[in-house]
């Protein structure tokens, strides 16, 4: 740290000559690791704008622009994932906060309806809620959990098929076998490792009958909603009380984009907000207060990328980008598997693709190989007991060449082994 001023330009050339060496090519259209998504041009050109503005995304007298943009991309969003229209939404930093904003939600709205105001007298002494989630939920659900003061160790853990989905018969056997009483039950639409969704329609009517709440963590896998050939993925997903997405995946928003949805406006304001704004008409006139349904209070204005996203694709073109990415992640499993000693560990029902190069340890050399030849770059992960790499087809800029090519990679790194 120096003691004197530098010039601004100057500090911007440090910082981009340091940091170049070290940073990560995610926006590219061959790097397949983790669910990434890359960032479509508009969407980082809002972004951008959105620093420059500076504008506080509090509610409508700190920014009236925000609260509008932000009022209108969640309208498209609840319409694009076919969720209800008359559903509060908040704009997070991602997926984390959409679970933990959802819960809180949840929360208040079961305690509610036993008597129980868990924003004024806590979890201390209050009726026991049980939490019961698919056994493959992301592990931001658990993070959720203790945040919100119900421990992560008190879920009730919910069986799965080979895919890792939900396993509606030990779901009902587990919600039959306990006492009735507030109830939160968890559902995945789309596994990180294989892509896979739970039963929606069949565990949410479930859960309905033991009067619980459901949230549904569709991630990256609640797009497949906003594209015709994939929905019957998530057929049912709109019956779910909550609902958490991100924009920074597949919708190809820049870093920070989540959402959270919910069918119960006024217990997701009453667990979000401090003022009581949203009891008339929700904000400044009829303007909705985006910080009534999120953990922040100061924020940025994240509803110009979304914006942005979904203006410069358009309906059409929003379907086309996971199509597209569904196809290519087929491409990827249809070339790999007439390799010999190469086996696909999932059914490639989206944009994941599981790969296996015979055995632990020939998984993870042929994986450091790949990364090494700076072709693609593709990431690990444990299936079922066993290494795998994993292939996530995310990226708006990824073509049939790319991942040709990157086929091509793979079958290098087999032969140096
Ligand atoms: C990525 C992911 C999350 C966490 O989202 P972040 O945006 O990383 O906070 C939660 N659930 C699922 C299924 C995910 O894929």
């Amino acid at each position: 740290m120096r003691d004197g001023p530098t010039s601004a330009d100057a500090v911007i050339e440090d910082l981009a000559s340091i940091i170049e060496p070290a940073l990560v090519g995610s926006t590219g259209p061959r790097y397949f690791g983790f669910v990434i998504g890359g960032a479509l041009d508009a969407a980082t050109a809002a972004d951008v704008l959105t620093t420059g503005w500076d504008q506080n995304a509090f509610n409508a007298i700190t920014s009236p622009a925000a609260a509008i943009v932000e009022d209108v991309a969640g309208t498209w969003l609840k319409e694009l994932l076919g969720l209800p229209s008359d559903a509060s939404f908040g704009f997070v930093t991602g997926g984390q906060a959409a679970n933990t904003v959802s819960l809180a939600a949840a929360r208040h709205h079961v305690l509610a309806k036993v008597g129980w105001d868990v924003e004024r007298d806590g979890l201390n002494g209050s009726p026991r809620v049980r939490v019961v989630a698919t056994g493959e939920r992301h592990a931001t659900i658990d993070m959720a959990l203790r945040l919100l003061g119900f421990g992560a160790g008190t879920l009730e853990p919910v069986a799965t098929d080979s895919q890792g989905a939900i396993d509606v018969a030990d779901l009902a056997f587990i919600l039959k076998n306990s006492p009735p009483g507030p109830t939160i039950v968890c559902l995945q639409a789309g596994n990180v490792n294989t892509g896979a969704f739970d039963d929606l329609a069949t565990a949410i009517a479930m859960a309905h009958g033991h009067d619980a709440w459901v949230h549904v963590d569709g991630a990256f896998g609640l797009w497949a909603a906003a594209n015709p050939p994939t929905r019957h993925l998530v057929a049912g997903v709109e019956l779910a009380d909550s609902w958490a997405t991100d924009g920074h995946k597949w919708l190809n928003v820049p870093y920070d984009s989540g959402y959270a949805f919910c069918a119960h406006p006024a217990a997701h304001a009453a667990a979000l907000s401090y003022s009581a704004a949203y009891v008339k008409g929700q904000g400044e006139g009829d303007l909705r207060a985006p910080g009534d349904f999120v953990p922040e209070s100061s924020r940025r204005a994240r509803g110009f990328a979304t914006w942005a996203a979904l203006r410069q694709l358009g309906r059409h073109d929003l379907a086309e980008l996971i199509e597209r990415c569904c196809a290519l992640a087929r491409r990827f499993a249809e070339q790999l598997m007439l390799i010999e000693g190469v086996t696909i560990l999932n059914d490639v029902v989206l944009n994941q693709v599981l790969v296996r190069f015979g055995n632990d340890n020939e998984t993870e050399r042929v994986i450091r190989a790949i990364q090494h030849s700076g072709e693609c770059w593709m990431g690990s992960t444990s299936w079922h007991g066993v290494r795998a790499m994993r292939i996530s087809v995310s990226n708006w800029r990824t073509s049939e060449a790319d991942v040709d090519r990157s086929v091509q990679a793979i079958l290098a790194a087999l032969s140096t082994g």
